[in-house]
């Protein structure tokens, strides 16, 4: 058997924690009541684990209970907020930008087709979006203003807080995907004018198959599934109790930890960024804009993309991002970075996690410069 390579990929996934998967196991099997079941204990019991739940994920995002709506996931959150806020013959405007996740992107593409006008910010070489080009493209047409709270491929925070007090003067509702940020930084929802936030809990060591709409002002979304009228009608469909009491522990168990692993992570990923560097030619994207603390988004000069993931077969990282299904193309995000398709595909997403350790750093570090040294020898 071969050994398994070093994971410094957790922005595409993370393991489930223990505590989570401890809290979540019981309601498989002893506790497998339908919360909908109003007539007996079994439903009551899975009812009242949900309200735990959802008062955990509320607390870590500074919101109410009532403002969660648990759904399957950060792509049927957003496609929620998105469609959900679209009435065809009403305001048709719609400003996002052009290094949104895919979930975003390809549900304002469908939108679009259903008659609205979308706006895409342009990004600076450091991934954040230009506020005057954003206060410029607000319309009396504009219905909703969409940008993600940090990006999954760079790591790079948006100014949200800036971005929150624009819409709020100009009474423009604003929906941020905010799955990377949950449990990696502080977040306050309210605080930053944020209307609507997306969550997903495998990005934060709980269950894949869960997530969650944050609704603090939209106050007339319009359901996207019908049949039961759960979730306060938003989210039809019986609820994956597991998934969301395993959430629920996910945003406990990360609000205990963020403080000591910003601080641990970003020493290790400071580390690795600054031994990537001594390679020559090799830059860090967005490297001058508040990040992340556990993300290294790097790219090499005179390297083949191709030929370095292969030559790094010992490490699970990403090049671009993982979400473009099987279909290697250079990353949107890096090309609205101002990156050509060349350097895109020479440019590695290393996202560290809960257990990435001292060791584990080291021998990527060892093995990237030696590829790329390698690399580069056979170019010349
Ligand atoms: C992973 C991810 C999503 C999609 O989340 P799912 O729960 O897997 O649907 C959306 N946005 C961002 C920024 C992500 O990283």
């Amino acid at each position: 058997m071969s050994k398994q390579p070093i994971y410094l990929d957790y922005n595409a996934t993370t393991p489930v924690d223990e505590q989570v998967l401890e809290e979540m196991l019981p309601y498989f099997t002893s506790k497998f009541g339908n919360a909908s079941s109003v007539q007996h204990t079994f439903g009551w019991d899975a009812e009242e684990a949900i309200d735990i739940s959802r008062e955990k994920v509320a607390k870590s995002i500074g919101a109410k209970p009532s403002e969660i709506i648990f759904t399957s996931g950060a792509t049927e959150a957003i496609n929620l907020a998105l469609f959900g806020s679209y009435n065809e013959g009403e305001k048709n405007h719609i400003i996002t930008s052009k290094t949104e996740h895919k979930a975003v992107l390809d549900t304002c593409e469908e939108l679009e087709k259903r008659g609205a006008k979308i706006t895409y910010l342009k990004v600076d070489r450091n991934g954040i979006i230009d506020l005057n080009e954003l206060k410029a493209s607000i319309s009396d047409q504009t219905l909703l203003v969409s940008i993600m709270s940090a990006n999954n491929e760079t790591g790079v925070l948006q100014p949200m807080d800036e971005i929150g007090e624009i819409c709020k003067e100009r009474n423009i509702l604003l929906f941020s995907d905010a799955t990377q940020a949950l449990g990696k930084t502080p977040l306050n929802l309210e605080e930053a004018n944020i209307d609507m936030a997306a969550f997903s809990a495998h990005k934060m060591y709980g269950p894949k198959g869960v997530g969650a709409l944050y609704i603090g002002k939209q106050s007339n979304l319009q359901p996207q599934a019908f049949g039961g009228g759960h979730e306060k009608g938003l989210r039809s469909g019986t609820q994956n109790v597991p998934g969301i009491v395993g959430f629920g522990k996910a945003c406990e168990v990360a609000n205990n930890l963020i403080e000591n692993e910003i601080e641990r992570l970003s020493q290790l990923r400071d580390w690795l960024e600054k031994e990537l560097l001594q390679l020559g030619s090799t830059t860090i994207n967005g490297e001058k804009a508040n990040r992340l603390s556990h993300v290294a988004n790097v790219s090499f000069e005179n390297v083949e993309g191709n030929k370095l993931m292969r030559a790094l077969k010992g490490l699970a990282v990403s090049q671009g991002s993982a979400c473009n299904s099987s279909v290697i193309e250079p990353s949107h995000v890096l090309k609205a970075m101002g990156l050509n398709d060349r350097l895109a595909y020479a440019s590695l997403r290393i996202s560290l996690g809960r257990q990435t350790t001292e060791e584990e750093v080291r021998k990527a570090v060892q093995i990237i410069r030696g590829s790329v040294e390698q690399l580069r020898m056979q170019l010349q």
